[in-house]
Parts: C-alpha cells; sequence; structure tokens
C-alpha cells in the first residue's frame, strides 16, 4: 500500500512505501485528578480562576514550606491502577526530578521514580474488529506544573501558579502500539476508564488529559526498535493521530534516504500540521532524581486495596460484554452505549423501569442522542427521565399510540411541562384507535372510494394493500392502528 503524506520540512507530498516500515508507538499520558485540594496543599484544583489566586506558600514553592500527600490521591491512583489491570505497590515512594523551568517554582517536580505506586497492567482496544492487548508499564503519581502565559502584560512572559500542585497521574504504555489508530484507541479506553471510576474529567482541550506520543519506525519484521521521538503540545484525539502520523512519515522519509533518527522530543504544532525539535532528549540520570526527603513514603494493606477494588463500578469491557449478553443489543450499539457512563446509565434505568432494550437503546443513540449534540449538553441535563422513557416506549409498544405520536410526545417532554406520558397523550388526543369497529368503517369507506384498487387486487397485484393502509391511516389523521388497518382491508379485500 503506498500511502501520501505530507512531509512539511521539505514542503513537498512524498510518496512513501510504508509496508517497507512498521512503526512503534509508546504513549505517556498525563491525567489531572479530580479531587477538591492539591496533591500537597489545601488549595482548590478548580480550573481557571484569575491568576495566581489558587496558590499558597507549598505550591508556590517557598522555601522551607512542607508539602503533606492528599490521601484522595492515593485513592484515585489505586483505583486506576486496578481498573486498568495493575499490580498495586504496597510500598512506593515519591521522588524528586530535577530540572529548571520557570512553571516549576520549586525547580523540583515531586513525582514517582523507581517505585510507581501501580504497574505491570494491561487494557484491551478493539480496532478492525480485532481486539489487542497494551500493556501499561507503570501508573505513577506526581504533582503539575504552573503555566507561562507569553505576551499576555506588554512584552514578557508571565507565571500563573494556579495548575501547580495539581495532582496527576502519569500513565506510561509498553511501545504496544503499531498505528495511531491504535493510539487513538487506547487513549478513548483510557479516558472512559478514567472517567467511569470518577477520578478525573479527561477533558483534553483544558489539559486534564495530555499525551505525549513516542514513535519510531523500523523495517517490517525487524526485531530491533528504532530509535524513537517523543511528541509533546498534543490537545485533542484526533491531533494525536495527525501527529502520529506525521512523523511516522518524516522518520520513514529520514531512513528509506539513508539519514539516522535521533532521538529528541519535538512540539507538534496542530495548526501547521508539523513538529519542531524541542530538545536533544534528556536520559533520566540527567534529572538527577534522589527520594522525596520531606514525604513519608506510600505504605498501603492488602486490605486498603482489596476495599477500593470491590467497590470499583462495572467498567466498559465488563459492561460491553453484558449489553451484547444480556440485551442482545448489537455490538456497534453497545459500544456507542457504553462509551459514557451516563448514557450507559440512563438506558439501565430505562430497561429498569421495564424499557424493551432494544428500544431504549434506538431511543438514546437516536432522538435522544441528536437533542444532546444540537444543545452540546449532556444526557443528565436533558429534561426527560429514564422513567418517562419507559413509559413512553411501553405506551408505543402496548399500542396505544403510533411511532409517530411517540416523537410528538417526545418533542412535547422536551418542553419539560412536567406532563406525564400519560397526560400529553390525552391532551394532544394521541391515542391510537385500536377499536375495530371504527377502523372498519373508515377501512370500508376507503375501498368504496377505490374500486380499481379492488380490482387490481383481484388480479393478484396485492401491493395495493399498502396503498390502501396508507389511505385508511391518512382518513384517521394518523391514529389508526396500522396492524388492525391491515388486517382488516385483506379480510374485506379476501371476501
Ligand atoms: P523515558 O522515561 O526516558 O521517557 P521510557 O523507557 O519510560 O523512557 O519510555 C517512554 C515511552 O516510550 C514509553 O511509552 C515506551 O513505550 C515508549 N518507547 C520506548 N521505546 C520506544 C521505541 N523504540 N519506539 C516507540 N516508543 C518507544
Ligand atoms: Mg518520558
Ligand atoms: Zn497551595
Amino acid at each position: 500500500m503506498d500511502t501520501i503524506y505530507c512531509v512539511p520540512e521539505i514542503g513537498i507530498m512524498l510518496e512513501v512505501d510504508s509496508m517497507e516500515y512498521e512503526s512503534v508507538i509508546g504513549l505517556e499520558i498525563h491525567s489531572e485528578l479530580s479531587t477538591k485540594t492539591k496533591i500537597f496543599c489545601g488549595c482548590t484544583t478548580e480550573f481557571g480562576g484569575d491568576v495566581n489566586t489558587h496558590c499558597c506558600p507549598i505550591c508556590s514553592g517557598m522555601p522551607g514550606t512542607l508539602p503533606v500527600m492528599n490521601e484522595k490521591v492515593v485513592e484515585y491512583a489505586v483505583k486506576a491502577g486496578l481498573a486498568m489491570n495493575c499490580e498495586i505497590s504496597l510500598f512506593s515512594k515519591q521522588d524528586r526530578k530535577n530540572y529548571f523551568y520557570p512553571d516549576l517554582p520549586k525547580a523540583y517536580q515531586i513525582s514517582q521514580y523507581d517505585l510507581p505506586i501501580c504497574k505491570n497492567g494491561y487494557l484491551d482496544i478493539t480496532v478492525n474488529n480485532e481486539v489487542k492487548r497494551i500493556g501499561i508499564t507503570r501508573i505513577h503519581v506526581e504533582e503539575d506544573a504552573g503555566k507561562l502565559l507569553h505576551n499576555a502584560w506588554g512584552n514578557g512572559t508571565l507565571v500563573d501558579m494556579n495548575r501547580c500542585g495539581v495532582p496527576l497521574i502519569e500513565i506510561v504504555t509498553e511501545p504496544d502500539m503499531r498505528s495511531a489508530e491504535e493510539a487513538k484507541a487506547l487513549l478513548e479506553k483510557i479516558r472512559t476508564i478514567l472517567r467511569y471510576i470518577d477520578v478525573s474529567d479527561c477533558k483534553m482541550q483544558e489539559g486534564s488529559l495530555r499525551c505525549d506520543v513516542n514513535v519510531s519506525v523500523m523495517p517490517k519484521g525487524s526485531t530491533e526498535f528504532g530509535t524513537r521521538t517523543e511528541m509533546k503540545n498534543i490537545s485533542s484525539f484526533s491531533a494525536t493521530e495527525r501527529a502520529i502520523n506525521t512523523e511516522i512519515a518524516r522518520q520513514i522519509n529520514v531512513v528509506s534516504e539513508g539519514g539516522t533518527i535521533s532521538q529528541e522530543t519535538r512540539r507538534w504544532d496542530d495548526e501547521k500540521g508539523e513538529s519542531f525539535v524541542m530538545r536533544t532528549k534528556e536520559d533520566a540520570q540527567d534529572y538527577r532524581y534522589f527520594p522525596e526527603p520531606d514525604l513519608a513514603p506510600i505504605v498501603l494493606t492488602e486490605e486498603y486495596v482489596e476495599n477500593i477494588r470491590k467497590n470499583l463500578p462495572e467498567l466498559p469491557d465488563k459492561k460491553h460484554a453484558r449489553y451484547l449478553s444480556e440485551y442482545g443489543l448489537s455490538e456497534y450499539d453497545t459500544t456507542l452505549l457504553v462509551q459514557t457512563k451516563e448514557l450507559a446509565k440512563f438506558f439501565e434505568e430505562a430497561v429498569s423501569y421495564g424499557a424493551l432494550p432494544k428500544a431504549a437503546s434506538n431511543w438514546i443513540l437516536g432522538d435522544i442522542s441528536k437533542v444532546l449534540n444540537e444543545r452540546g449538553i449532556t444526557i443528565e441535563e436533558i429534561e426527560i427521565t429514564p422513567k418517562q422513557l419507559a413509559e413512553l416506549i411501553g405506551e408505543i409498544s402496548n399500542g396505544k399510540i403510533s411511532n409517530t405520536a411517540g416523537k410528538t410526545v417526545f418533542e412535547e417532554m422536551l418542553l419539560n411541562t412536567g406532563k406525564s406520558v400519560a397526560e400529553i397523550i390525552e391532551e394532544k388526543g394521541l391515542a391510537q384507535v385500536s377499536d375495530e369497529g371504527a377502523i372498519l368503517e373508515m377501512v370500508k369507506k376507503v375501498l368504496s372510494e377505490n374500486a380499481e384498487s379492488i380490482e387490481a387486487y383481484k388480479k393478484g397485484k396485492t401491493n395495493v394493500v399498502g396503498f390502501l393502509v396508507g389511505k385508511v391511516m391518512k382518513e384517521s389523521q394518523g391514529k389508526a392502528n396500522p396492524k388492525i388497518i391491515n388486517q382488516l382491508i385483506v379480510e374485506e379485500l379476501n371476501k
């Protein structure tokens, strides 16, 4: 397969025989934990706020201050580790990662080095209908840095320390992915899980989920990985895919021309669609990691870990399998329903109120999702409740109202009038006519006006039945039960 990629450095479209090369991808994912307070002090973690108003002497790095570990951070990290099938370390510790940058007032970041809190996990992703297992090397806890505001005031750069000390987990994967698609699938899986377990809101745009991608290429079939580059500053899921594909193309171009890849950190510019060298890659020793002397190690008991494991909600993979077997939904619908826990919850509640699963799924993925997209709201904000949806589905399936009338009821419920499904049906006169006597009257009337259709039917043109059903339906102003109309017309025609 010849793929054409744009290689911006040389400003031309270059045809690359990607068949000859295989790409290798590993991710480092940072996720801000949604604890109320920061990792080592009591300041709020809230996003936004006036610059430098969410900080204190501890998180702004004043000398002599002492950090205290926020227990919730440990709990959330353990939760994330268990949800990603990791081993939880009963003994882990914090380390100082030393580097100078203006957004890091202490000139070291408190992180974890050789003893992360979680390790050796995995997650399964599905790409092109194939399930693939991706190793999770480790998950560690660390503090976030502040933000630099360039040219916000006059001609310089200012530091906003509101984000300093916001707790992060860093999830490091094995270099197990072979395409941008797989990397994106894993990132999405991780977001879904972190949201299910309520430890992060994972908004890439607000930076509460950030992803650095490590990419290398090697000749197809090789067992030795090529030199990797690391790319930073990727701020959306689609940008992840673009950044990886562009980097793969760049590297293939370099090596196929006989060049070598240097281990470096690059900065992705999504608008330009290209990446730029930030720095040649530092090794771990450059950070002069050493144990954080101001914090006690994190010592956990089996009981503590098991207690968190017991309280984990049903996770997306398990839910997926259950929806397929228990509700007989399609693979496609199931994938959409379990993608967010709110959608899944709404669905399950509707079913618990007696809604037919297939119908509930259709309403949620159809009309309801349409409203959510149009209004940019979540399913928790929509006016209709799972119980009302179940009632609506019940009235359609028991023949009280038609599908079309169902849509009218749905629209009415969105107006938040507080009326029940039954009240709306009553008030709008939407009840379907199932009274055979009344429908027979209408059938007879329509047949008397359409003698030629009767002739046609007698000659074997049975498709006139559909036409006649339509006529009767119109006669009843859409309220007659179509099943009964159909049955009565056939009976009359066969007389
Ligand atoms: P560092 O800590 O220096 O960033 P790691 O060994 O922890 O280095 O690896 C960081 C990331 O790079 C991991 O996600 C890993 O899967 C990935 N990685 C390692 N080697 C390669 C490679 N040859 N190609 C692509 N990704 C790689
Ligand atoms: Mg790294
Ligand atoms: Zn603080």
